[in-house]
């Protein structure tokens, strides 16, 4: 959708429940914009005591709710559909009844969603809404990870149960992982005194939900929850931000209440930093034991001590004293790469910061500061580097233009984070382009690094003369 003021305004409940869509364009033709105009349509292709199978633009999806009878309902399907139908402009129709809570969230949800995303709200219809029946139970997702250790330790006397779910940042087909992480949920949970709910869902093999994945994956924990209707009431997905690192992002606190219809959908534990959320997990022997916080698994493995979460919740368990203590990162963490590491946002930049202050404070860990000083040097232009590689790559001179420029010459055979120097203006007095140069060689990888290469600024400098 075009950014611009919304041609039409989200429907009133009363409104929104009573209309059912005429579908004007079921062959699916597109708009002069590409988009296509005939709705997106969700229906229940099957439903038995453990899986139901929704039918979602043609793509089958399942939901396998583990020792819980499914639910059916409206709720759930418009979960699946809305983020893509605002994304493609087209009207939704479901098959299933939504509860009246459910509808009457539905226009705040559009008009977030549809400002985050400049789209205009869509129409939503099918059967009326009904009053719909919820259980008693109070759960809260859990991935293993540091926001699920904090929600469910905070709200163990509430808590029936835990909710794991295979096929959200673990591939539905990837075994080996899926099974290693469950185990440790199910040690965990029942370290924890709660039952583990083991759901498996296939819902991103509906492309325009599984590859929009940072804007989708709180509606789709929404269609969890609430396929879970039959047994549980309220549902807790926990944060990753905290409130004053808030930006447009699939599960937030302004838009996880409104997924609420039959199950009360909360979302909890944005008040705390994740390094808060560490120290609140340090002493406990269940977080030690069983924490899960990767989702690259380098290598197949369970946390892979390589990627910047493993490393980043690597450096908060050693500023807390605690690293060696938590079993499942079998590794040592390597100071190079946290020296190398990238910045990519501000929460990054923020949460290093924070912790270079900490131990700056405590002095007692000088080769860990001396690394993070380094990493806030040069992990931002790294990073920006990294994502123009093929930008940069593609203006740099080659052999055959004859470049008598030293740089240039200097250049040709070196590896790809040397080359990237040569984009730096000539017209920069020295001081800054070794600077500059300085900041772009933390773009180089460590993997591209020569054996044995030191970079000294007096090297650096002789490359630029
Ligand atoms: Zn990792």
């Amino acid at each position: 959708m075009a950014a611009g003021a919304p041609t039409e305004r989200p429907l009133s409940p009363s409104q929104e429940v009573s209309r059912r869509t005429p579908i004007c364009n079921p062959v699916g033709m597109t708009t002069g914009a590409g988009q296509r105009t005939d709705a997106l349509r969700v229906a229940l292709e099957d439903e038995t005591n453990t899986r139901v199978t929704y039918l979602v633009d043609s793509t089958k999806v399942f939901i396998e709710t583990g020792g819980c009878v499914p639910a059916n309902g409206g709720d759930a399907e418009l979960a699946l559909a809305l983020i893509p139908a605002l994304r493609g402009g087209r009207p939704v129709e479901l098959d299933l009844p939504r509860s009246a809570t459910g509808a009457a969230n539905l226009p705040s949800l559009q008009a977030i969603f549809g400002s985050w995303l400049d789209a205009t709200p869509v129409e939503v219809s099918g059967p009326a809404s009904e009053s719909t029946s919820r259980g008693t139970q109070v759960a809260s997702f859990f991935s293993g990870g540091v926001d699920s250790f904090y929600t469910a330790l905070r709200h163990a006397p509430e808590l029936d149960a835990l909710i794991f779910v295979h096929g959200f940042d673990i591939p539905i087909d990837d075994q080996a992982l899926g099974s290693e992480a469950i185990m440790h949920a199910r040690m965990a949970a029942n370290a924890l005194g709660k039952e583990l709910i083991e759901v498996r869902t296939d819902l991103r093999k509906y492309l325009p939900l599984g590859e929009d994945w940072g804007f989708t994956h709180g509606a789709a924990m929404a269609a969890v929850a609430q396929s879970l209707r039959a047994r549980f009431g309220k549902v807790y997905i926990p944060s990753t931000y905290t409130y004053k690192d808030m930006f447009p992002w699939g599960s937030h606190p302004m838009t996880d209440p409104l997924w609420s219809g039959a199950v009360e959908v909360v979302h909890d534990g944005a008040d705390a930093t994740r390094m808060d959320k560490l120290a609140h997990l340090a002493d406990q022997q269940v977080a030690a034991d069983h924490l899960r916080v990767c989702w690259e698994n380098r290598g197949g493995r369970f946390n892979c001590c390589e990627c910047e979460k493993c490393t980043r919740t690597m450096i908060a368990l050693r500023v807390l004293g605690v690293l060696d203590d938590f079993k499942t990162f079998d590794r040592p963490l390597d100071l190079n790469r946290v020296r190398f590491g990238v910045l990519r946002d501000t929460a990054q930049t923020t949460f290093t910061r924070q912790v270079l202050r900490q131990i700056e404070a405590a002095g007692t860990d000088p080769d860990l500061a001396k690394a993070l000083r380094w990493r806030l040097r040069v992990g931002p232009a790294r990073h920006a580097i990294s994502t123009q590689r093929g930008r940069v790559l593609a203006k740099l001179p080659t052999r055959s233009t004859g470049d008598k420029d030293p740089l240039a010459a200097a250049l040709k055979d070196a590896p790809a984070g040397l080359r990237e120097m040569a984009l730096l203006p000539r017209s920069e007095p020295m001081p800054q382009r070794v600077q500059h140069a300085l900041f772009v060689l933390g773009s180089w990888s460590i993997e591209e690094r020569p054996a044995g290469f030191e970079l000294t600024r007096e090297r650096v400098a002789a490359l630029v003369r």
